[in-house]
């Protein structure tokens, strides 16, 4: 099913996102992880692409899976960062041929042992997401960066290249994850005066380890709240409970979200389906 339906019914979303093996070793662990979310039955589920392509293969046979094996539709991640234009083609045909509807228009980094030039055929995802469209028959998304994409110049210039970006074709945007609602509110009101009328989905991250927030931080540069390092310090040398906080923070954000009239929101769920049935069963009485 395409996205853009799912987001046209009143009902209110849940999903989660899963990555893929960069080894073919860990295939089987993988599978059974991402099989283990989608057996929760979210409202779909997205499949993240390596850098430079490198999962290529395992994304579309892990969404593919959990469409056919669960009836749960998903979105296929794929980035332009190195990839050539018939490459792309190529790419887009296989996800049509494994009866994937939905796909992610990304730039991708440039991958770490990158030789040469990453950026011929395509500088920006609105350059993918235009070809997408034009090939037909997808609905396609884009990611979006409530606290400016650590590249750009600022974050009004953000936004009107994110208008680019829909203006080529993105139907949704994803955000990056936030630990603030209050950042994502005042994102919305800033995209919408820019005249992007699309749907904007929350991206939330349940924090489980310390490294990852460390991480998060690191790769996007995005704010942590008092609030939330407090809970991450106190928590941190003790797994167990440093999980179930980072479950019931998530939670308390995706509450506040939908209190506030979101009605789609995206959890990173990093491959836990423990995770999921807590944010789950937290919610079994809102969703
Ligand atoms: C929801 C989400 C999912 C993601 N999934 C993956 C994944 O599966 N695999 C992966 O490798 N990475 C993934 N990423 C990370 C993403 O690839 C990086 O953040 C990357 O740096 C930017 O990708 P983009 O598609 O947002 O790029 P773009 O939209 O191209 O933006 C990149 C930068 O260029 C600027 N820009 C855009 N258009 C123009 C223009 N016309 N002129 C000048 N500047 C411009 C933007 O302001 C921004 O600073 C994801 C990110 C998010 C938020």
């Amino acid at each position: 099913m395409k996205l853009n339906e799912i987001l046209l019914k009143d009902d209110v979303t849940l999903s989660f996102e899963v990555f893929p093996p960069k080894v073919t070793a860990n295939y089987e662990a993988v599978k059974e992880a991402a099989y283990g979310v989608a057996k929760l039955k979210p409202s779909y589920m997205s499949v993240t692409y390596g850098a430079g392509g490198s999962t290529r293969g395992n994304t579309l046979k892990i969404a593919k899976g959990i469409q056919d094996t669960y009836g749960v539709t998903t979105i296929a991640h794929l980035t332009c960062v190195g990839a050539t234009k018939e490459g792309i083609r190529q790419a887009v045909m296989d996800m049509k041929e494994a009866g994937i509807e939905n796909v992610l228009a990304l730039r991708g980094d440039r991958p770490k042992d990158f030789e040469g030039e990453p950026f011929t055929d395509y500088h920006y995802a609105s350059e993918l997401a235009a070809d997408i469209r034009e090939f037909g028959g997808m609905c396609i998304g884009g990611a979006c960066y409530p606290e400016g994409h650590v590249e750009s110049e600022n974050t009004h210039q953000d936004i009107l290249n994110l208008k680019k970006k829909v203006d080529a074709g993105c139907e949704f945007l994803t955000t990056q994850m936030f630990f603030d609602n209050n950042i994502f509110y005042n994102f919305l009101c800033r995209v919408r005066e820019a005249g992007i009328d699309v749907p904007v989905i929350p991206g939330i991250m349940p924090i489980t380890r310390p490294a990852q927030l460390q991480n998060a931080v690191k790769l996007s540069g995005c704010n942590v709240p008092m609030r939330f390092r407090s809970i991450v310090d106190c928590f941190s040398d003790n797994p167990e409970a440093m999980q179930q906080a980072g479950i019931i923070y998530a939670t308390d954000q995706i509450i506040d979200l939908i209190a506030n009239g979101v009605k789609h929101v995206h959890v990173y769920s990093m491959n836990k389906p423990e995770v999921v049935k807590g944010i789950q069963e937290s919610l079994s009485k809102i969703i």
